[in-house]
């Protein structure tokens, strides 16, 4: 049985390492063109065959231009019949006629000029757009694809009389000849593509063959047929990671821990002593982790909750629990700011008790760092609160048991991964104050166990968020000036730290002597941005802290975590140019306090779309939940978690928004599988694909 698993195992190798080729050993590839193809992230054989089309032209049914109505997609077949330019603003622009005898139509190719050397008059054209309108007595349209017509291809059955697949291209390297490249590969390659889904779950859910699904997405037969074939792709995706998230989490359960808490009344203690109640979320998430604490399994979970919700209070009070039973805590925190300003908070709360607390960070001078080193090391020091500097450097700790990542959103899923080196058999408690919608937690943190915090303290007030055209600014300012006559501090938050020639943007560096020698000349102003000295940033940050600033220009610096309760107003210009999540973030520096609270976003007058998505967004919601969500439809879960810094896997065709209940399945088929067969021993393809394909890219864990 055990040779029978091998030998598949070295066959798949084998397959796999032909499609791990580079793409330039293809026919009608070479050198030159795998150069254009790596600018689309494809380097080999099996990534240009996982490069899905965008969209699909049906040119089986080609429209005739008289038949053309505005607002729809139309594919035609016309012929380039003459040229003519039109004077605007900024400059010429060509005008191409293409005409198929039944009518004829304007292409504008605005920013295209080039366009008249690839479009000589005679040349034929398939043409694409559901942008044509009736202007100036003519049928045009400025937006618009075209693939040149070639009459000789009219038999190779690719390009014509059938549903073509359209990919996104790049320059010098046209979706024609992607289509042709991949057609060729497809047909060398795809009926030796072996399928690595299990037969029961084929059976299941009705899945065509592997194979068969990855050509029909290029090449379908008819238009059901895609979306039929692309939901199977979509659960070889999702199923596949699932596998890795639930072995992931299957083998922590299966190691007992060595660390145990038996002592617990330090926590009790100091919640009693606290100068107010925890909410009722605490209270529950503090339960599920002290729970998972006391068992006899290493604990992995996140905690989501919104800015100022109180998390880092409720992982203190889990660190207490470690710390009564002799244990050493981790406290790792995404910037130096956010480390001093949890190194300060966490002193001040336990300024009653006997525990030593100790920062570590990148900036300590050497004599500094070798005191805390030896005292980790020794023991001596029971939470050790630090930047990433607690994994890069040569940190021994003593008996550490419990691990604290603030804001996961910053860290990588590697960094996650080293800290478990540190000790044999971590607590883990990652926080996170991105909210992350229920699917999107599955597939990102599906080895995690989640808590989350919905409650605000009591007496928070929601932050009043208005948005400004720039022209009002002279209202900002004024409006500024009584809010600080009344002793509120402020922030006023700015996209750049100097001016820049290419950007006509008002900048931190500029502003903040144009609001010290001019616009707010009574007030005490403060400047912090990241191009400053750690030491600098850190005296601007205590100054503002203890009121001796009034309004502090920043860059978003101040995004993570920084906490002054007097802070109220938040002004953020250009915010057009800020991501919702970032947005949000932002204006949770002013929402820790029982004050009203102000932000105001102020934005340039032609904005996106999107832009105006984004600013509405902020107005209406104060829910981190509500603007993650938001934020996952403007964008896209691929940008809000920076795929790179997650590794997080490219999981095309599927899509986490839309395909829940296909992600649902993959989940609860693969936990099955991962429940009866850790090893994968009866599954030797599964585990084959997972180690080609995504162990590299999740270090996380060792299969196999
Ligand atoms: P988070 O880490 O979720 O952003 P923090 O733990 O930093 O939130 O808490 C924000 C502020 O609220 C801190 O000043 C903290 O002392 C305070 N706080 C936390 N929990 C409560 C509570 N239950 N009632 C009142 N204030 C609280
Ligand atoms: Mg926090």
């Amino acid at each position: 049985m055990i040779d029978f698993n091998i030998k598949i195992v070295i066959i798949i190798l084998m397959l796999i390492s032909d499609l791990k080729k580079d793409v330039k050993y293809l026919k009608g590839v070479g050198e030159r063109r795998a150069v254009l193809f790596k600018k689309l992230g494809i380097n080999n054989i099996a990534e240009l065959l996982t490069y899905y089309p965008f969209r699909y032209e049906d040119r089986r049914r080609l429209s005739k231009i008289i038949d053309v109505r505005p607002g729809e997609w139309h594919t035609i077949l016309g012929e380039v019949v003459a040229y003519d330019y039109f004077n605007t603003s900024k400059g010429k622009v060509l005008k191409i006629f293409v005409s198929d005898n039944t009518a004829h139509l304007a292409l504008l190719c605005y920013n295209r000029n080039y366009l008249k050397n690839q479009l000589k008059i005679g040349t034929k054209i398939f043409l694409s757009s559901n942008k044509f309108e009736f202007k100036f007595r003519e049928f045009q349209t400025a937006e618009f694809d075209f693939e040149i017509y070639d009459e000789n291809e009219e038999n190779i059955n690719i390009h014509t009389k059938r549903i073509v697949p359209i990919y996104r291209a790049t320059e010098n390297l046209s979706s024609k000849v992607i289509r042709t490249i991949i057609y060729n590969a497809l047909n060398s390659f795809v009926r030796e593509l072996d399928d690595y889904l299990p037969d029961f779950i084929k059976k299941k859910y009705n899945l065509k063959d592997y194979s068969i699904a990855l050509y029909k997405i290029h090449f379908p037969a008819d238009l059901k047929e895609i979306e039929i074939v692309r939901q199977r792709l979509a659960y070889d995706r999702l199923f596949l990671l699932q596998l890795l998230l639930s072995l992931n989490k299957k083998r922590i359960t299966t190691i007992l821990k060595k660390q145990n808490y038996f002592k617990d009344t330090l926590r009790e203690n100091f919640i009693k002593n606290l100068n107010f109640n925890l909410t009722n979320d605490q209270k529950k998430v503090i339960e599920e982790i002290v729970n998972d604490m006391k068992s006899n399994r290493m604990m992995n979970r996140l905690l989501m909750g919104d800015v100022g919700c109180g998390k880092t209070l409720v992982a203190l009070i889990a660190s207490l629990l470690a710390i009564e039973n002799g244990y050493q805590v981790a406290f790792m925190a995404p910037t130096e700011i956010l480390a001093l300003q949890h190194y300060n908070n966490i002193k001040n709360y336990l300024s009653k008790d006997d525990i030593e607390v100790t920062l570590l960070t990148g900036k300590l001078k050497s004599a500094e760092k070798k005191e805390a080193l030896k005292k980790i090391e020794n023991g001596e020091t029971k939470i050790i609160i630090g930047t990433h500097a607690l994994i890069q450097e040569n940190v021994k700790f003593n008996n550490l048991s419990l691990i604290i990542i603030d804001e996961q959103h910053k860290f990588g899923v590697m960094q996650r991964a080293s800290l478990h080196l540190k000790s044999s058999t971590p607590d883990i408690l990652v926080m996170t104050a991105t909210p992350i919608p229920r699917t999107l937690a599955l597939t990102v943190y599906g080895d995690l166990d989640i808590s989350v915090i919905k409650e605000m303290p009591p007496g928070r007030k929601e932050v009043i968020t208005k948005w400004f055209k720039e022209n009002q600014s002279e209202v900002v300012y004024k409006f500024l000036k009584d809010k600080m006559l009344e002793g509120n501090q402020v922030y006023v938050v700015y996209p750049l730290v100097s001016e820049s020639d290419k950007l006509n943007l008002k900048a931190a560096e500029s502003m903040y002597l144009n609001f010290k020698e001019k616009i707010f000349k009574e007030f005490s102003i403060g400047l912090i941005h990241g191009k400053m000295k750690k030491d600098e940033q850190e005296r601007v940050m205590k100054e503002f802290r203890y009121g001796k600033i009034n309004l502090l220009v920043a860059t978003t610096v101040i995004e993570v975590g920084v906490d002054v309760a007097n802070a109220t107003i938040m002004v953020i210009e250009h915010a057009e140019r800020f991501g919702l999540s970032q947005l949000h973030q932002l204006r949770g520096r002013i929402a820790r306090s029982n004050k009203q609270a102000y932000c105001i976003l102020l934005t340039s007058y032609n904005l996106t779309e999107d832009a105006i998505a984004r600013m509405e967004a902020m107005v209406k919601f104060s829910s981190g939940f509500k603007i993650a969500e938001i934020d996952l439809e403007l964008r896209g879960p691929g940008d809000i978690l920076g795929t790179r810094q997650t590794g997080m896997p490219d999981l095309r065709p599927a899509n986490i928004l839309t395909d829940t209940k296909i992600l649902q399945a993959a989940r609860e088929d693969a936990m099955a599988i991962v429940e009866k067969d850790l090893n994968l021993s009866s599954y030797p393809k599964l585990l084959s694909i997972i180690k080609t394909e995504f162990s590299e890219k999740f270090n996380l864990i060792k299969v196999g």
